[in-house]
């Protein structure tokens, strides 16, 4: 098929819920995707943060070949070994103990926010369940992720919204002190912020959160959807801060392209949760566990998340050089390879000619850039990229 045609057959039969911009992808491989018309593009969008090892990742793609002929499916009644393993990987690197798979970051957060909610009333009562959020946070989709998720326009027109929910605003220590209480059952925030603009926690920040946690036996949940999994330059995000989090939530690169999300929790916490109390049918099945496998024993064993450190600082570095240059950049910010640039200008006409010269960008807030590559990116690929969008933002200054 054209592009032309895919686009049409899409306008026709899908749901309108994308504002999709004119392109049709059809192949990938390591940091490029191509178009049905065989056009090249540099890949800064990664599949929203997905393809941290690039497009069709050889270990990943011959994992799910081989696991597919193997076994695809069965259900969560019986045991499953790639999803037995692929917990313990989870386990072993970072700080929780038990791992709950599901299939998305949204589904992850829920299953947070259900076991916080448990927890919450069998140490303080029926009464413990409010959950406190940041503003500019991003937590999903489903009714309660979207209420979590303390912007707006994601929540309006879906009312009434479950009850319980309190929004504070981000990186303020005082105002998370004010609002934290004794029916705090959980404080969920991203330790940097995705959809809302790429914003960095402040450490004290976080840590101001752990020790109003302890103080009130309230769960601290760091969702890791987007910055866990070496996009900042460690596995785990919170990592950077010396702050551990009671549970925290994955999905996005877990599964190498593949959909699967998970909810860590420590000990402590997870037996909250008894048998029966939440399930998924698909989550954990052999075919995800199998592709999250290999996609996170590549990112921790072939040197990815020092390449995002490494060439994230690079990349930071480029962009700042171009701060310097164009009047418009108002700021340059992120951790290893998830940057944000702020504009004083909107951000989509440089998106869209970025396309056009071959380079997938992405836009958040209508007037902040956002950088998130693949984690195996070179530095050659990067110059790559600043030079396109050099060239971009060069042409919005006339
Ligand atoms: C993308 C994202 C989600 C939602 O993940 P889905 O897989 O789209 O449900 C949740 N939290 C954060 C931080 C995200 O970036």
């Amino acid at each position: 098929m054209t592009s032309a045609e895919i686009i049409e057959l899409t306008d026709k039969y899908v749901m309108r819920t994308y504002g999709r911009l004119p392109l049709a992808l059809v192949r990938g491989q390591g940091a490029r995707v191509w178009d049905a018309e065989g056009k090249e593009y540099l890949d800064f969008v990664a599949g929203l943060a997905v393809c941290s090892l690039g497009h069709c990742h050889p270990a990943v793609v011959e994992a799910i070949a081989s696991q597919a002929r193997k076994l695809m499916h069965v259900s969560n009644l019986y045991h499953i070994e790639p999803q037995a393993k692929l917990a313990q990987l989870l386990v072993e690197n970072s700080c929780g103990d038990r791992v709950f798979f599901c299939n998305s970051g949204a589904e992850a957060n829920e299953a947070a926010i259900k076991l916080a909610r448990k927890y919450g009333k069998i140490h303080g009562g029926q009464e413990k369940y409010e959950i406190i959020t940041a503003l500019k946070s991003f937590h999903g989709r489903t009714l309660a992720a979207i209420t979590a998720t303390a912007q707006p326009k994601y929540q309006k027109g879906f009312e009434p919204l479950p009850a319980g929910f309190k929004y504070v605003p981000f990186n303020d220590v005082e105002a998370l002190s004010r609002a934290v209480n004794p029916s705090t059952c959980a404080v969920l925030l991203e330790p940097v912020q995705g959809e809302g603009g790429v914003n960095v926690a402040t450490p004290e920040y976080l840590k101001a959160a752990r020790e109003l946690c302890d103080r009130y036996n309230a769960l601290l949940i760091f969702d890791e959807v987007q910055c866990g999994l070496g996009r900042t330059g460690k596995f785990l995000a919170y990592q950077h801060y010396g702050v551990e989090p009671d549970i925290f939530t994955l999905a996005k690169a877990l599964g190498g392209g593949f959909p699967i999300g998970a909810m860590v929790a420590k000990e402590k916490v997870a037996v909250a949760f008894s048998p029966g109390d939440h399930a998924s049918t698909f989550g954990g099945n052999p075919l995800a566990c199998a592709a999250g496998l290999a996609a996170v024993g590549c990112l921790l064993n072939e040197g990815v998340i020092e390449n995002a450190a490494r060439v994230g600082a690079y990349l930071k570095d480029r962009l700042l050089e171009l701060a310097g240059w164009f009047s418009f950049v108002k700021e340059v910010r992120g951790l290893g390879l998830m940057l944000g640039m702020e504009l004083t200008v909107e951000g989509k006409e440089i998106v869209s000619k970025c396309q056009d010269r071959g380079l997938l960008i992405n836009c958040v807030d209508n007037h902040i850039l956002r950088f998130i590559p693949p984690l195996v990116i070179t530095r050659a690929e990067v110059d790559e990229a600043v030079e396109i969008l050099a060239g971009v933002l060069a042409e919005m200054k006339q």
